[in-house]
């Protein structure tokens, strides 16, 4: 049995293992396929590669934090981004533009919880980041740090990072970016989308919009979704013709979820890498 999972975390954003060491873990997990899918950065790519153990392949991708402006509220949502050219100026430039927003963002949760008189400070957290895309489990790191949370959960509860001091992100308009990700000769599979664990999801009709505009695929088994959820969106999948993907979203020590916990179909697999043309798996 080939084991594939296709949304995992290293440094480059917010996952505890560096690039080089996410994808020896994946070796020795058992995986024989594994995607570096950090949020709006290829930044972990170029090390990844160079560290890849033989018998590992190798998929290459980013998370996009994206929102469906069809609502009022917004929904924020994440797309996972598979084998597009980096170089395309567009998904390049607004790769930059999303992180640079999520440091504006940061810094302006650092100062509100400094506000209320919480000692942690705008250069422990982007240390904590080390260059990487900045995301709420570094504030999270820097709470912990402070002695005021215990864990990266309670760091998300609604007294802290998870409404108190929530700070929305600067997203893509999710139609913008699936087609930038097609025209980078990407793949777009929306992950978890029917994690309402996560906060508010999307309508099914919305997930019809998006195969209309070039989605490829569903991420259905994730461990924010129930067993009923997943096979809503496994389901829902088979009706649109789109790829039916599983993955674990591994973060390292920021989250409790294994490496190849859920994974994906190995026909599912060879949709993905045949309707890409940015770049090729490595292995
Ligand atoms: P951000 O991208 O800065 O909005 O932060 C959200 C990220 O934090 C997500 O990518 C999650 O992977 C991660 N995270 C870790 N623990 C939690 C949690 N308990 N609730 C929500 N997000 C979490
Ligand atoms: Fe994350
Ligand atoms: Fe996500
Ligand atoms: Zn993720």
């Amino acid at each position: 049995m080939t084991r594939i999972d296709l949304h995992c975390h290293s440094t480059a954003s917010d996952g505890t293992l560096t690039p080089a060491e996410l994808v020896r873990a994946g070796a020795e997990a058992g995986l024989d396929v594994m995607a570096i899918t950090d949020h709006d950065t290829t930044g972990g790519w170029a090390e990844a590669a160079a560290a890849r153990p033989e018998n590992l392949t190798l998929v290459r991708g980013a998370e996009l934090s994206c929102r469906w402006f069809g609502v009022e509220p917004t929904i924020p949502l994440h797309l996972l981004a598979y084998l597009f050219d980096p170089g395309e100026p567009r998904l390049a430039a607004d790769l930059a533009r999303l992180r640079s927003d999520r440091e504006q963002r940061a810094e302006k949760i650092v100062e509100l919880l400094r506000a209320d008189g919480v000692d942690i400070s705008w250069p422990e957290v982007s240390g904590y980041a080390a260059g990487g895309s900045v995301g709420r489990p570094h504030i999270a790191q820097a709470l912990i740090r402070a002695g005021l949370v215990r864990t990266t959960d309670e760091a998300f509860a609604s007294r802290w990072l998870g409404a108190r001091y929530f700070v929305p992100k600067a997203d893509l308009d999710v139609f913008e970016a699936v087609r930038a990700v097609r025209e980078a000769g990407g793949v777009a599979v929306f992950a978890h989308p029917n994690a309402t664990v996560r906060g508010r999801i999307v309508p099914d009709k919305l997930i019809v919009e998006l195969a209309d505009a070039g989605l490829f695929g569903l991420e259905a088994d994730h461990e924010d979704h129930t067993p009923e959820q997943r096979a809503h969106v496994r389901a829902l999948a088979g009706e649109l013709g789109l790829v039916v993907t599983g993955s674990s979203d591994f973060h390292g020590t920021h989250k409790t979820v294994r490496l190849g916990a859920f994974t994906t179909e190995l026909s599912a697999y060879g949709k993905i890498v045949s309707a890409a043309t940015g770049v090729p798996v490595l292995g």
